[in-house]
């Protein structure tokens, strides 16, 4: 595979990064995933304006323009014959001697990788997940996407354990959002799902899906809903830029419809599958 670390294409064995990076050191970094269907980048102007976003909030330099960024993604995926798959990117402040105070005048670190997987046909999407609740124990900048992904992990280990798929994460009450997605519920056709705020990552996909459903005319409604909400509801699904739609079949053992994918999440992916390629780059 060829990797791109800080201007240079290079196999992976010959990448570096210094061990005083402080994404590294202090996950002092941010990062953005990209799917990838035939070819071509699905979305990439959400993910490049949520980059900037990021950046901005941590008073971070961009190491270099968009279009830039755009034709880096575009030669990795050329390179590594990438047909369906995802670009994983990732920004850090860079390298510098070990101090919590951030270091002025030094060079972003930017690492690229490709991953080729089947992500439309996957057999998760066919069967839906099955999800337990955990508490969200995370700091509260969750509108920022750093690379502090150790809860995330502790929580899809936690549901693993359970056996089941994936875990949302609970917050007074309520549900944030999933461990790597966004979370809704559907209710008397009704799609249910949390409102923006520094609560949850403002998901590329979920702006996608909102107006997709919109102009399906489907009921939207943003706003906080509870786990009991939940086990309660018709169905249910995530959204993310690896899994697209990902139907829900359970909530803390409790099956929602028939246990089977649900007809509004079957649609939707459909229907983002659709669409998101007609407008790829
Ligand atoms: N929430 C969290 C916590 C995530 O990690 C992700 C995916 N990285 C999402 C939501 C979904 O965002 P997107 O649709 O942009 O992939």
């Amino acid at each position: 595979r060829t990797v791109y670390v800080n201007g240079s294409f290079v196999p992976e064995e010959a990448a570096k990064v210094s061990v005083f990076d402080r994404g590294f050191l202090f996950a002092d970094g941010v990062y953005e995933v990209t799917s990838v269907l035939g070819g071509k980048l699905i979305d990439f102007a959400g993910h490049a304006k949520r980059l900037e976003r990021s950046l901005n909030e941590l008073d971070m330099a961009a190491p270099c323009t968009m279009d830039e960024l755009l034709k880096i993604h575009r030669e990795l995926v050329r390179l590594n014959e990438v047909d369906e798959g995802l670009v994983y990117l990732q920004v850090t402040r860079g390298a510098a001697d070990r101090d919590f105070v951030f270091p002025e005048g030094v060079a972003p670190t930017l690492v690229l990788f490709t991953q080729s997987k089947t992500l439309i046909d996957s057999p998760a999407a066919k069967k839906g997940a099955k999800i337990i609740s955990i508490e969200d124990i995370r700091w509260g900048r969750r509108d920022i996407k750093t690379v502090q992904l150790l809860y995330p992990s502790m929580g899809k280990m936690m549901a693993k354990a359970a056996g089941a798929d994936d875990a949302w994460l609970v917050e007074d009450g309520f549900v944030t959002e999933g461990t790597s997605n966004n979370a809704y519920i559907v209710k008397n056709g009704r799609i249910i799902t949390r409102q923006l705020s520094t609560d949850i990552l403002h998901g590329i996909t979920r702006a996608a899906v909102l107006r997709f459903a919109r102009e399906a005319q489907m009921e939207v409604e943003e706003r906080p809903f509870t786990i009991e909400e939940a086990m309660d509801a018709d169905e249910a699904f995530t959204t993310s830029a690896s899994a697209f739609v990902m139907p829900v079949v359970s909530v803390d053992g409790a099956e929602l419809g028939d246990g089977t994918p649900g007809p509004v999440a079957k649609r939707l992916r459909e229907i983002y599958l659709d669409e998101s390629q007609k407008v790829a780059v």
